[in-house]
């Protein structure tokens, strides 16, 4: 048995506003404080974090296991959607006796289970104009509050995808999004505080495009599906701990590059995302750090 005390001392150099990792919760993380780049310092950043997931399907449901047992200390589910039996082969989180119940409710309790540190709240409710505003006031009120915040893109609906970038370009929230139907998955991260000449899904995706592919419509393998959420969950444990700070800007940041993953040759390609200027949603706004979420909801189109 290691000696607790004076391996923190070994892995630690800071800690967070004098705040340090039980002994418990030192030898739970060990694996990941051990790593330079998350330390202490990191595991409590991360334990004070808090993640809007919208969408619990293929890659939110395991995202949200990825992220909860890292020690992510807030997770907020949001999913109006029931269980069914097509889901099971991709979804591993739910079984048969789950069918025709909530996903994000199911999600909570299993979560509870395997991540009990973790405060899950599950919102069973379409995120739109009507919800958004009730849906993310936690993730706002710890961004007021100086907290890691992000919200992870997991639905499968243009439309939605449409709405969920607007509220956080407009709420200048940090966004990783991704997607994947038959073999082709995507993957991009915006941050307008951080990023602004990055863009935003919409400068990508235009509202007037047409996109027609989703899983339920072309298929998928399971497996596909979770490259994609570990990518995702990869990519959201190095923002929250600041990672992509150390990149190189211009030659290696997380943020303003859109990647591809061809799940039939195993190949990613990436581009670099620049902002359209003449984007209406991200083109030509001020941002609003103190965005109030509810002076904007006659703007959302879904
Ligand atoms: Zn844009």
């Amino acid at each position: 048995m290691p000696n607790m005390s004076t391996n923190k001392q070994l892995y630690n150099g800071e800690t967070v506003s004098g705040k340090t990792l039980s002994d418990a919760d030192f030898m739970r993380y060990s694996r990941q404080v051990l790593l330079p780049e998350v330390g202490e310092a990191g595991q409590l950043q991360l334990a004070d974090a808090c993640v809007a997931i919208i969408g619990l399907g293929g890659l939110g449901q395991l995202a949200a296991q990825y992220l909860a047992c890292a020690g992510v200390g807030n997770l907020i589910l949001i999913d109006m959607d029931k269980v069914e039996v097509s889901n099971l082969p991709r979804q591993l989180l739910f079984n048969d006796g789950d069918i025709g119940l909530n996903k994000a409710r199911v999600a909570k309790r299993k979560l509870n289970n395997l991540a009990p540190h973790c405060t899950v709240t599950a919102h069973e409710t379409a995120f739109n104009a009507e919800t958004h505003a009730d849906q993310l006031a936690d993730v706002l009120l710890a961004k007021q509050q100086g907290k890691r915040v992000l919200v992870l893109d997991c639905t499968d609906n243009f439309a939605t995808r449409q709405s969920i970038n607007r509220c956080c370009i407009e709420a200048a929230l940090p966004l990783v999004s991704a997607s994947i139907a038959a073999f082709s998955g995507q993957l991009f991260a915006v941050d307008q505080m951080q990023l602004p000449s990055g863009g935003c899904y919409q400068c990508i995706f235009p509202a007037q495009t047409r996109v027609s592919q989703s899983c339920g419509t072309q298929g998928v393998l399971g497996s596909s599906v979770g490259v994609m959420a570990s990518m995702q969950s990869l990519v959201a444990m190095q923002l929250l701990l600041s990672m992509d700070s150390d990149c190189d800007k211009a030659q290696n940041s997380l943020l303003g590059h859109f990647w591809r993953f061809d799940a039939k040759s195993l190949v990613w390609t990436s581009a670099a995302l620049t902002r359209d200027p003449h984007c209406n949603v991200c083109g030509s706004k001020e941002l609003h750090p103190s965005f109030n979420m509810h002076s904007k909801l006659h703007s959302m189109e879904i």
